[in-house]
């Protein structure tokens, strides 16, 4: 049987090595592997899984919002998150979910104590921002979105309003000494990308926010990102990146494919032998 993650370009994934991993543990007669599939070719290509020999597909940058138009059911998640991240094939039927918000929420919860009511601020609000958003706020943590295009910030609040307890607006509209939860969703200090050097909040902000906050960047290239390095050295304790997230978006993506339990321990670990960790 097949799986494999769809994505345009395909450029060099982590997924295949912890799907194969955890496939090879369990004794699963299944592959993974990346697929280079262009826009124009997804209708063509979602289209080929219910033909037969296919569990199911991840979707990465361009397909995840495209997606939605070609599958039998959506989850109610993906449906509110507006972006489908993994297809199960069931009886020549397309499901589409998103396991990034639990995902990422799974890896918040191993960071520290997360109880309904805290304060996140979550930065970024693009696409990981809304499945960050949406884990947030289904579980009654009051969220604050900061954006560089304020406008995109103040559309999603509007718009996940309804789930709970949502602003937009600036960093500085929120006291920090009441923060709980800080998550990068953006790009920056990712390597490669737009502003690798950068923090994606301002330093002094930072060093006002409680040391037991909850730290989490979404940005897993380079490991230490320029966000952790400023909360290690200013003393924070609780900080991840991005790699958690990774591992359990993927772990889900695995029992939705397989319907077994994920071998998360395997993942992890090939996960951090194909970084090279
Ligand atoms: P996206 O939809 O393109 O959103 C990008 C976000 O980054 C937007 O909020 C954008 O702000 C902001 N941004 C980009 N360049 C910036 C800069 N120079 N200064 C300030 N803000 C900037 O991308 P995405 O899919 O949400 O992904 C965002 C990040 O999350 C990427 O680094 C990606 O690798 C990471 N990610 C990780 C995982 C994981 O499993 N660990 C999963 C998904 C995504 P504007 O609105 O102003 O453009």
């Amino acid at each position: 049987m097949k799986t494999a993650l769809f994505a345009w370009p395909a450029g060099h994934s982590l997924s295949p090595p912890m799907h194969n991993a955890a496939f090879s543990h369990l004794g699963i007669a299944a592959t993974y592997e990346a697929r280079g599939i262009p826009p124009r070719q997804l209708p063509a290509a979602l289209a080929e899984l219910r033909t037969g020999g296919w569990l199911g597909v991840n979707l990465s940058i361009p397909h995840k919002i495209a997606a939605l138009a070609h599958l039998n059911e959506i989850s109610p998640a993906a449906k509110a998150i507006g972006a489908v991240n993994t297809v199960q094939v069931h009886s020549g039927k397309l499901h589409g979910f998103n396991t990034d918000a639990d995902g990422f929420y799974t890896g918040l919860t191993q960071l520290g104590d997360v109880q309904a009511g805290q304060l996140a601020v979550v930065l970024g609000a693009g696409g990981a921002a809304r499945a960050v958003c949406y884990a947030l706020l289904t579980r009654g943590i009051r969220v604050h979105v900061v954006n560089r295009t304020a406008s995109t910030a103040e559309q999603l609040a509007a718009e996940f309003a309804p789930l709970g307890t949502i602003t937009a607006g600036n960093i500085y509209a929120v006291e920090p000494e009441a923060v709980h939860i800080v998550v990068n969703t953006t790009a920056v200090g990712m390597h490669g990308g737009p502003a690798p050097t950068d923090l994606p909040l301002p330093h002094a902000v930072l060093a006002k926010l409680p040391r037991t906050a909850l730290l989490s960047d979404l940005v897993y290239n380079p490991a230490i990102t320029p966000f952790l390095a400023a909360a290690n050295e200013l003393g924070f304790t609780h900080t991840q990146n991005g790699l958690a997230m990774l591992l359990y978006q993927g772990a889900l993506a695995f029992t939705y494919f397989t319907g077994q339990e994920a071998p998360v321990h395997v993942m992890k670990t090939a996960l951090h032998a194909a970084l090279g960790a």
